[in-house]
């Protein structure tokens, strides 16, 4: 997949991962402030703004640090800014160029590492990490081809289990046990980009 393919798919995708807005606020808003909509819907539209800005001949390294930036700064969330300097710097682990799967795994683990890092927050935390991690582990295990479709699922499994336990991190756990049975709001916005890319 070449840069300016990776920029189409990416712009459907967020034209797509939009549309969850609502869903996402309300997930939110059950254990937290109820931003999270606004800051995928408005994060998804700036991103897809700046992906028309690229020129044709782009490599896909610099289409994700794009999408990447224009996210962070679509406004200000702790979920936006954790979720854009880890691209940024998976990105810049990685130097992306073909997005096979073992490139786009590499590029996750970095993404993964650096939010764990910079978030302070591990797998079981109820984070995005604990859709991300593994979503990763089943993409670099998965068959050919099926990487993605191996990676929703799993996102999809490691969220329903922890939406079981009271969240560690972030707002959500000041909501303490209410949270418990809530899906977390920041891996069901990773679960339905995922969703969105298929
Ligand atoms: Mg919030």
């Amino acid at each position: 997949m070449n840069g300016a393919q990776l920029g189409a798919l990416l712009d459907t995708a967020c034209e797509r991962l939009a549309s969850t807005g609502d869903e996402l606020r309300e997930l939110d808003a059950e254990v937290g402030d109820g931003d999270l909509g606004i800051t995928v819907t408005k994060g998804a539209a700036a991103v897809r703004t700046r992906l028309a800005t690229l020129d044709a001949d782009v490599l896909p390294n610099d289409v994700v640090l794009a999408a990447a930036d224009a996210f962070g700064t679509a406004n200000p969330s702790t979920f936006a800014s954790l979720v854009s300097s880890g691209v940024k710097a998976g990105a810049k682990a990685t130097e992306l160029t073909d997005m096979s799967t073992a490139e786009v795994v590499a590029f996750g683990r970095a993404v993964a590492e650096t939010i764990a890092r910079r978030g302070k927050s591990a797998v079981g935390d109820k984070t995005i990490l604990d859709a991300l991690v593994p979503s990763l582990d089943a993409a670099e295990f998965s068959a050919d081809g099926g990487a993605l479709e191996a990676a929703t699922a799993a996102a999809a499994a490691g969220i329903e289990e922890t939406a079981a336990v009271a969240a560690k991190k972030g707002r959500a756990a000041w909501a303490g046990d209410r949270g418990i049975g809530v899906p977390d709001a920041g891996a069901t916005a990773y679960l339905r980009f995922l969703e969105a890319l298929r």
